[in-house]
């Protein structure tokens, strides 16, 4: 492998709109006549919208089929043991399941055909290439197969593109250090939560982060790794480089990837998955993509035998940027923002709690960077002021002053009022796996 090379597949990451359409035309037309034939959760919910294959001529015509929500998935599984009657490739044909314990406690599971593991590592590959891994890489992997599907995938691929992978997963951390101090791994995949976790805990053993030689690290499974304040600390903190992407495990391992530039995620799924940008409020694609567009992630797979999946809500709201990028790849670029189910409605104005985190990482290094948005009852809804817990750094004299700065901040910024309550830095929770900015004080 030449690890000179720029892509790991030109041909796909730099590829015009208009091939592209092509591509995804043919690719979707012919899923289509897979899933209507193979799918009996997806003859059932086409039926039940009026829809037949004669009705789907282009991929154009998307919009014409009805949303797939996680939650349909759930219920289609409890109906039809193991996977679901969105399972719709014979029992046989299944090379790998994953598990995930899933926050009901019921587990939601995840077949894969050959094909399907195939898919993922090319788009992992395209994935890791972009974000910097090369086959003379030692990972430290500090998720696992529990924690997130997209990050179980990935090891695969990393492997694939010749790295050598150390997988360990989440609430491990002495074998991860272990893994830089033993094994010289100079490299590490996880979420930027752990990220920070693992910074703060090496800390705290008074072990300098630097020594560990980590040279990159690439984060996924929520969205904090655009969060230029938490990317500066691991940046600095370990002296490496902090690169992150994003996927679905339900539809492929990494469907964005960061670029060297660092400046939003390409897309990564040319000819694999589809992806549509709807509106939040009318749920319509939106049609004209421009730089500054904002909505949900809607994506389908084009590849996927086991379990395919056609217009899948992610509720991860980004925002889009058109313009071409100096590294030569043509996918457009994503942030992340948040979820729209983390969405808060603050006088009629829809705030997401990255957007609050931002304003507050502003006031570095006054601040730590660290918060957390108190909900006394269910959002979306909120009645301001909205209570916000902000660490101080050490050494800040006048808090009464501080936090007039932070809460003029948010409203010349967000436009509208908080309360904020300043706590001594390292006195908010650090989360081992996904970071949470909102609390919720109420009961569920
Ligand atoms: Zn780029």
């Amino acid at each position: 492998m030449n690890r000179d090379r720029k892509y790991w597949n030109e041909e796909m990451e730099t590829i015009l709109a208009d091939k592209l359409h092509d591509l995804h035309n043919k690719k979707f037309l012919s899923h289509m006549d897979y899933v209507f034939s193979k799918s009996e959760f997806y003859k059932e919910k086409f039926k039940a919208a009026g829809i037949s294959r004669g009705d789907i001529q282009s991929v154009d015509d998307i919009d014409k089929l009805p949303f797939t929500e996680k939650q349909e998935l759930r219920d289609s599984q409890l109906t039809k043991a193991p996977l679901g009657k969105h399972m719709a490739c014979e029992s046989g044909d299944i090379v790998r399941f994953y598990s995930s314990s899933g926050t009901t406690g019921v587990p939601t599971y995840i077949g894969l055909t050959q094909n399907d593991i195939d898919g993922w590592i090319e788009i992992g590959c395209r994935y890791g290439w972009s974000c910097g891994f090369r086959p003379d890489d030692i990972i430290a992997m500090a998720v696992g197969a529990g924690g997130y599907f997209a990050a179980a995938g990935l090891q695969g691929a990393l492997e694939h593109l010749g790295a050598t992978v150390v997988p360990i997963g989440p609430g491990a951390t002495e074998r991860i250090l272990a893994a830089f101090q033993n094994l010289k791994a100079n490299a590490m995949f996880g979420t930027p939560s752990y990220a920070v976790y693992f910074l703060d805990w090496l800390k705290k053993k008074e072990i300098d982060p630097k020594s560990l030689g980590c040279k990159k690290i690439i984060v996924g499974g929520e969205p904090g790794g655009s969060d230029p304040y938490i990317r500066k600390k691991v940046q600095e903190g370990f002296g490496c480089k902090f690169s992150e992407g994003m996927g679905l495990g339900e539809v492929a391992v990494a469907v964005w990837s960061e670029c060297y530039k660092q400046d939003g995620m390409h897309f990564a799924g040319q000819g694999l998955v589809h992806v549509e940008i709807i509106d939040p409020e009318t749920l319509k694609p939106i049609k004209d993509l421009k730089t500054g567009t904002n909505g949900e992630l809607v994506y389908s797979s084009l590849f996927r035998e086991c379990m395919p999946l056609i217009r899948y809500r992610t509720r991860d709201q980004v925002i889009i940027n058109m313009d071409p990028c100096e590294c030569g790849r043509t996918g457009m670029r994503i942030k992340c923002v948040g979820r729209t189910d983390d969405m808060l409605l603050i006088l009629g104005v829809n705030v997401y709690p990255a957007a609050i985190r931002d304003v507050i990482g502003t006031f570095q290094p006054k601040v730590s960077g660290m918060l957390e948005i108190q909900l006394d009852k269910p959002g979306p809804k909120v009645e301001p002021p909205l209570k916000i817990k902000v660490e101080h750094a050490k050494g800040v004299g006048d808090l009464k002053a501080l936090k007039k700065e932070l809460e003029a901040g948010i409203r010349e910024k967000l436009v509208f009022r908080a309360d904020v309550e300043l706590v001594p830095d390292g006195s908010l929770p650090r989360y081992e796996y996904k970071g949470k900015l909102v609390r919720k004080l109420y009961e569920e």
